[in-house]
């Protein structure tokens, strides 16, 4: 297995890939015209937590998604995990929590009865995890932290798009906490 990067590594890294313009021909890459979804499940599962139960609905087909990206994250050499919590849960790991953004909504929006995802990540050498809460369809922002984690300056989305590095600058650091400018200290 290859060895995993510190976080300084982790920033060179981004340096380089952020300086990497998407190629052309997949920057005009339409995506699937007629994409048609995936069926949409209701799953019953406990607050990671309190234990509370909770249902929510998801892609089915992302599921499996957020845990194969975990994994990968994690046979890459990083810490990682993901559970799933409440929305009270929610508004008590904000506290700690340095980044904590979810689509369309701002932070009184966040409804006690929801399902939202906790991402914890750190390299081998930080001490403590950079906590970040994601509503529970943002597959997107997992896949941008697993391009970067390996390295590739572009990736692919469920809709058949492409993205940059480059223009996931700001996902990955509210992600990972890894930002080229790392001395935006004053931001939380
Ligand atoms: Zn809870």
């Amino acid at each position: 297995m290859k060895h995993s990067l510190n976080r300084e590594e982790l920033i060179e890294q981004l340096k380089e890939l952020a300086a990497q313009k998407l190629p052309t021909y997949l920057a005009n890459h339409m995506g699937a015209m007629c994409y048609e979804p995936s069926m949409i499940d209701s799953f019953s599962t406990i607050c990671q937590h309190c234990h509370r139960p909770l249902t929510y609905q998801a892609f089915h087909s992302d599921e499996e998604m957020f845990n194969s990206i975990i994994k990968e994250i994690k046979d890459l050499g990083y810490d990682a995990s993901l559970e799933v919590i409440c929305g009270s849960c929610a508004l008590e790991a904000k506290e700690e929590a340095e980044f904590f953004d979810l689509p369309f909504t701002s932070e009184d929006d966040i409804c006690e009865e929801n399902a939202y995802h906790l991402f914890c990540f750190k390299t081998k050498s930080d001490k403590d995890y950079h906590q970040a809460i994601t509503d529970m369809e943002s597959l997107y922002d997992y896949q941008a932290v697993l391009a970067f984690l390996k390295g590739e300056s572009y990736f692919e989305d469920s809709y058949d798009r492409y993205h940059s590095i480059m223009d996931e600058q700001d996902t990955i650091k509210r992600m990972t906490g890894i930002g080229i400018k790392e001395n935006d200290s004053n931001e939380e």
